[in-house]
């Protein structure tokens, strides 16, 4: 994360729910930017490699600011009506189901929309209105049109790397969010994170992580995704059960990254001048 919104107070989070907030580590000042944008009503768009804490960051800020999450994996079969709702059929009638988007206006949520890129653009079109000053969400079928209270927050994540440039999000779409750029967390809060996510020991944490660093670093292999966060945390967790690191480091952080054996074992090796 490069942002730099300095002075930027952020409230403390709210005692009763302290217990429940899940384990966020921060990376600068993007607690005070969500909570700054949710006040302000603007949409937030968030963009980082698969794997580097964006979902995590979201239901952290959802469960901080006290406010319901709808989370939805975007797909390029993801239609409209799959976020507004639809009739559905039920004891003889039919009935109105609202879609996650629909809820989440209704009850002044936080709807996400992860890999926003994937979905296709009839189905983003729907973003339009809610993510300009409208803040309205039409619901063609019912004749409905919502105004979305101030609570409400739409926020988008995509990741910018494997992305083609026809996929990438159109600028008229991506222009109506504040934006915030994820990478990967510095060493010291990632080997935080890997501890705190799994229990393992300082030392060993602290290997994962520089095997990481090892991993991002090798530029000679046509990688599609290198090795994330998320990746070293599964390492760590076999580790953690007993397994064997080599064996947990190929199943966790190599396998995952290549089908290709040539690349496999070339990637061990760098796993074996660390574990
Ligand atoms: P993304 O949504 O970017 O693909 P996630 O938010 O699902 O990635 O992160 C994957 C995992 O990595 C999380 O489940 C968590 O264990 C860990 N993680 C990554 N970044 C952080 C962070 N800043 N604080 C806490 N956990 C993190």
């Amino acid at each position: 994360m490069r942002h730099n919104a300095s002075n930027l107070a952020v409230a403390p989070a709210p005692r009763e729910t302290e217990q429940a907030l899940p384990f966020y580590q921060p990376a600068a000042h993007e607690i005070a930017l969500f909570e700054h944008a949710w006040r302000n009503q603007l949409p937030l768009l968030i963009k980082g490699p698969t794997g580097c804490g964006k979902t995590r960051f979201v239901s952290y800020m959802a469960q901080r600011l006290g406010r319901p999450l709808y989370t939805v994996a975007c797909h390029d079969d993801l239609s409209a009506a799959d976020l507004i709702g639809r009739h559905l059929i039920g004891d003889g009638a039919t009935y109105w189901s609202d879609g996650p988007l629909t809820r989440a206006v209704r009850e002044g949520g936080i709807c996400y929309l992860d890999e926003v890129v994937e979905a296709r653009k009839d189905t983003t079109v729907v973003l339009h209105p809610l993510s300009d000053d409208r803040r309205i969400l039409p619901i063609e079928r019912t004749g409905e049109t919502l105004q979305a209270p101030p609570e409400f927050m739409l926020v988008v994540s995509y990741n910018p790397g494997y992305q083609n440039f026809l996929k990438s999000m159109k600028p008229s779409t991506r222009q109506r969010f504040v934006s915030l750029r994820f990478d990967f967390p510095a060493p010291a809060a990632e080997q935080e994170i890997v501890m705190a996510e799994t229990g393992i020991d300082g030392p060993a944490a602290k290997r994962l992580v520089s095997l990481a660093q090892a991993l991002r670093a090798l530029r000679e292999h046509d990688l599609e995704e290198v090795a994330s966060t998320r990746l070293l945390v599964y390492a760590a967790k076999l580790i953690q059960g007993g397994f064997d690191p080599l064996e947990a480091c190929r199943a966790a952080l190599v396998e995952p990254l290549t089908d290709d054996e040539e690349t496999a074992a070339a990637l061990m090796e760098v796993v074996q001048t660390l574990f």
